[in-house]
């Protein structure tokens, strides 16, 4: 390897300045475990992801982008339960220890951890396929996380930024004919940006709340399945970015945004009432929000059009197309 796990550990993953400048952290790196001061008044979210080379990212990511992507995915998900990150750990599998790779995947690891204040506080390295799990915590004041399972008849949904820009970045990264524009595009799936502090300010203003990983339709059927309840979605409604639309063409935009993953927004629904405090408050956040749909008590998610007619249903045997 050339390298030693300790002198690797120390190198690229320790990060002296960030774990110091937490207090209720008591130990960091270097021990068998970390030793954490839980903050009081608080309910502790642990989540965990892991991404493997050619299942969740392309075989020839840079390692700056898989290490940005790595923590991302696991941010997203602290995102849409209103939580602030705090800690995190990471398994790292690697074929081989390369110093250029590893500089490279703790700089985009570590770019994003500053940006949301999160530090990594352990972790473990070993040797195999090039595997990266990440262990995130945060915190939410006590009995406020955001759920999926709080949606209530009425609510309408909305999401955050533009729907299918990832999947459209995916394929164009996948096509060995690809000559290289639409950076914007590829920059979506490379770079996703986990809406963490709006998803803390949707506490107390949302009933139930979901980062859009797998895709709207099966991620929206979390929401509904788990609070019991049904969802009308307005395909005209959908925020399609101008670049996909015109680089792909509207149906397979549409398509993108309703089945394609990895956008890592939100997707949220809100009471009626509280739509002109959630207005005021994404304008604070320069971001586009968009009101899809609403949540009904009809079991399903069923898919409209401009007339007002039902296209598709989404069903447990998963999406059909009716036209
Ligand atoms: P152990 O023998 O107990 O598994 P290790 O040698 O794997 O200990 O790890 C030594 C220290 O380095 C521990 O504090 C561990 O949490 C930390 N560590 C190991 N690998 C990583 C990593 N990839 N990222 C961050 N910390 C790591
Ligand atoms: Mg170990």
């Amino acid at each position: 390897m050339g390298i030693s796990e300790f002198e690797l550990i120390k190198q690229y993953f320790d990060d002296t300045v960030a774990q110091k400048q937490h207090a209720d952290l008591i130990l960091g790196i270097g021990d068998d475990g970390a030793i954490i001061s839980p903050r009081p008044n608080h309910d502790l979210i642990v989540a965990v992801d892991t991404l493997v080379a050619g299942v969740h990212f392309p075989v020839n990511a840079s390692p700056y982008d898989i290490g940005y992507r790595s923590l991302a995915v696991n941010l997203s998900v602290l995102a849409p339960m209103g939580a602030e990150p705090t800690w995190f750990t990471l398994a790292l599998t690697l074929p081989t220890a390369e110093r250029e790779w590893l500089q490279e995947f703790s700089r985009g690891l570590l770019t994003l951890a500053h940006a949301h204040g999160i530090v990594l506080v352990g972790g473990d390295t070993t040797r195999g396929p090039l595997t990266i799990s990440i262990q995130v915590q945060g915190y939410v004041p006590t009995g406020q996380a955001l759920r999926r399972d709080g949606a209530k008849a009425g609510d309408l949904i909305y999401v955050t930024g533009y729907l299918g820009d990832a999947s459209g970045g995916l394929s164009l990264l996948q096509n060995p004919d690809f000559t290289g524009h639409d950076e914007y595009l590829q920059r979506r799936f490379t770079e996703p940006q986990p809406r963490v502090s709006f998803g803390q300010q949707l506490r107390g203003l949302a009933h139930a709340a979901i980062d859009i990983s797998d895709g709207l339709l099966a991620d929206i059927g979390h929401i509904v399945d788990r609070s019991g309840l049904g969802a009308r979605i307005d395909i005209e409604k959908l925020p399609l970015s101008s670049e996909s639309v015109s680089f792909f063409g509207r149906q397979q935009a549409v398509d993108f945004a309703l089945t394609g993953g990895d956008d890592y927004e939100l997707c949220f629904c809100v009471a009626p009432a509280k739509v002109r405090q959630l207005e005021i408050l994404a304008q604070k956040f320069v971001m586009p929000i968009t009101c899809i749909g609403s949540i009904d008590e009809k079991p399903g998610v069923r898919l409209y059009n401009a007339q007002g007619e039902i296209i598709g249903i989404d069903s447990p045997i998963g999406y059909q197309h009716f036209s």
